[in-house]
Parts: C-alpha cells; sequence; structure tokens
C-alpha cells in the first residue's frame, strides 16, 4: 500500500457527475481528486451520437464530449487518478477511501459512481453498442424514425421505452424470455393497446446480427419452449432490462432505496452523512440524462464547498 494522501475533496466517478462536479470544485480553489474508475468519461464512452446535449448544434460523439469534459475540469486544477476505490470508510474523519494499492483520505467525498445499464452479455451485444443496440430510448428512438425495432425485457421499464419508440419507429417488437410480463398493471395495458407495439414471448436474444458499418439487421432468438432458433429481422434491440447502480461499496454505510440508489435530501445532494454528497445516475433512477448528471453534479461541488467552509468557520 502507498503512502496515505489527503484531498479536501474526492469525487468518485468520472462521467457527466463527477467531471462537472470537478470543474465546479476545482474553480472555487479546492483542488480536486477525480477516481476515474475503470470506466473514465463513464456511460457515455460506449454510445456515438449524443444529439441532446445543450451547447452543439450539431450534436457530438458520446467518447469525445467526455474528453471535453475533463479536459475543461482539468484546466483548472482537477487531478484523476485512473483506478477503481476497492474500500470506503465512511465512519472517520478525514474519510477513508482505497484506490487499489492506493490509501487516500478527503475532508469531503463526492460519490458519482454511475449506474450502469444490465446488458444481455453477448459479444455482438456490445460490438453493436451505439450501431443499433442502444440501453436508452430517451437518448436513441430518434435515430429510429419509420424504423422497427426490438424492446428486450417484460418489466416497467421496458414498457415504457417501448411506449417511447413508438413516436418514431414504425413497428416496436418486445421480446419477452416468459409468457407473461413482470410490468405494473397499467404499464402493460398501455403498451397493449399500442398498435404500434407486439409481443413475442417465450423469446431470448442469442445474437445480434448486422455490422457497425450497417447497423443492425436483425437478431436471432430462441425459443424457450421448443429451443428452436430463427431469424428475426429488424433494425435495431432497445435494452429494457433495467439498471444496476454502482452502489456496492456503500452498502451498510449510507441510505440505499429498494433497487440500490443512493438517496440524497430532497432538493440537495446530501447524503445522511455530514461531508458525503451523491450526484448524477448514482442517485437517479428517474432522469438518467447526461445534462442531468452535469447538473446535479455542479450542486454536489457547490454543497461540498459550503460544508467545508463551514468547517473551516467553526474551527475558527
Ligand atoms: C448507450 C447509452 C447511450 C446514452 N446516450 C445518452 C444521450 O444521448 N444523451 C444523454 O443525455 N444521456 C445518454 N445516456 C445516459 C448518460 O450516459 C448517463 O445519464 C450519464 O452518463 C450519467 O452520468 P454519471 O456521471 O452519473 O455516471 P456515469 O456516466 O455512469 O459514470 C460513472 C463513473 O463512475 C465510475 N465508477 C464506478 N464505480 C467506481 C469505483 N468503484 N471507483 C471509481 N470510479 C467508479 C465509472 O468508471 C464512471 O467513470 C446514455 C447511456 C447509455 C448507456
Amino acid at each position: 500500500m502507498e503512502p496515505k494522501k489527503h484531498h479536501r475533496v474526492i469525487i468518485i466517478g468520472s462521467g457527466p457527475a463527477g467531471d462537472t462536479a470537478a470543474l465546479y470544485a476545482a474553480r472555487a480553489n479546492l483542488e480536486p481528486l477525480v477516481i476515474s474508475g475503470d470506466q473514465p468519461g463513464g456511460q457515455l464512452t460506449i454510445t456515438t451520437d449524443v444529439e441532446n446535449y445543450p451547447g452543439f448544434p450539431d450534436g457530438i460523439m458520446g467518447p469525445e464530449m467526455m474528453d471535453l469534459f475533463r479536459k475543461q475540469a482539468e484546466r483548472f486544477g482537477t487531478k484523476f487518478l485512473y483506478k477503481m476505490v476497492t474500500e470506503v470508510d465512511l465512519s472517520v474523519r478525514p474519510f477513508r477511501l482505497v484506490a487499489q494499492n492506493e490509501e487516500l483520505t478527503a475532508d469531503a467525498l463526492i460519490i458519482a459512481s454511475g449506474a450502469s445499464a444490465k446488458l444481455l452479455g453477448l459479444e455482438s451485444e456490445s460490438l453493436l453498442m451505439g450501431y443499433g443496440v442502444s440501453a436508452c430510448a430517451t437518448c436513441d428512438g430518434f435515430f429510429y424514425k419509420d424504423k422497427h425495432v426490438i424492446v428486450v425485457g417484460g418489466g416497467d421499464t421496458a414498457m415504457e421505452e417501448a411506449s417511447f419508440l413508438t413516436k418514431f419507429a414504425s413497428r416496436v417488437t418486445i421480446v419477452h424470455r416468459r409468457d407473461e410480463l413482470r410490468a405494473s398493471k397499467i404499464m402493460q395495458e398501455r403498451a397493449m393497446k399500442n398498435e404500434k407495439i407486439d409481443f413475442l414471448w417465450n423469446r431470448t436474444v442469442e445474437e445480434v446480427l448486422g455490422e457497425q458499418e450497417t447497423g443492425v439487421t436483425g437478431v436471432m432468438l430462441k425459443d424457450t419452449v421448443s429451443g428452436e432458433v430463427s431469424e428475426f429481422k429488424c433494425d435495431g434491440m432497445f435494452l429494457g432490462i433495467g439498471h444496476k447502480p454502482n452502489t456496492d461499496l456503500f452498502v451498510g454505510q449510507l441510505e440505499l432505496d429498494g433497487h440500490g440508489y443512493l438517496q440524497t435530501e430532497k432538493g440537495t445532494t446530501k447524503t445522511a452523512i455530514p461531508g458525503v454528497f451523491a450526484a448524477g445516475d448514482v442517485q437517479d433512477s428517474i432522469y438518467r440524462q447526461a445534462v442531468t448528471a452535469a447538473g446535479s453534479g455542479c450542486m454536489a461541488a457547490i454543497d461540498a464547498e459550503h460544508y467545508l467552509a463551514s468547517l473551516e468557520f467553526e474551527s475558527a
């Protein structure tokens, strides 16, 4: 283990929330350290065009946008550590963190570790992510005008994604591995009443067909009853099987909701532990957008700055 290093503010995560928190904290002279995790730049690094982030009228590629976020935070003195946080102890002051072989302490901590869309785990799915495979209808639905897409899943997320996609797509097929849905009654009814939505029951996606140049051309579906595998033509695949917030590190230390999202005081980014703040998708199961993540990252930096100022005032 390397000797302990102390920082006034440590930010866990380098997605839109973490990098925006870093930008604001750096401009407030707090010399923040961002621990970037194993996905520097966050979820947007696995997508292609981002067309709904204000300020880019022609759109921008996700990885390029996150490179700009990092550069802007670095310009004001943010330091990045390209490691995973493997341990945190929020019961001591300063807070103690371990990032692989490095031990660090911080007076204030901003958690922006995000969430990960649940995927099927197929090689073809990750190869075509952003090229016809998506985990976000709000983000990518617009690209599927008059196309036929499938939505994988049977819960509320899948029904919501499917209903939203009918604004653009000519046809939306929900592919579900069972013969009944898990979604709430109202969401089921809404999807079933929608003329553009149809259902394929007892099917799992075995492979996504297509190339990055052509996009998705279809999927191989397995009938879970007969075992038969057959090709199904479509222009895109949306995953609607939920998200997992990256909060395993905080179990038992911070309050989580039933789905594992960090809980914050309404209208702020404060957790129940003074000096620990949460921003972005890790505490937001509803909006899950880059702009909302960035907005709450800004709030977290301001909350952290006020907290540190109050500590200084008390000790003066
Ligand atoms: C395919 C796809 C396309 C999308 N397209 C759009 C779009 O067009 N427009 C839009 O607004 N939104 C889009 N989104 C949603 C958007 O990406 C998220 O809302 C946003 O990235 C959330 O930002 P965040 O900073 O909260 O977390 P994330 O972007 O999830 O970043 C989390 C960060 O935490 C780090 N981390 C996690 N665990 C640890 C740890 N233990 N130690 C250190 N670091 C850790 C990760 O490495 C990562 O850097 C898309 C999402 C996906 C998956």
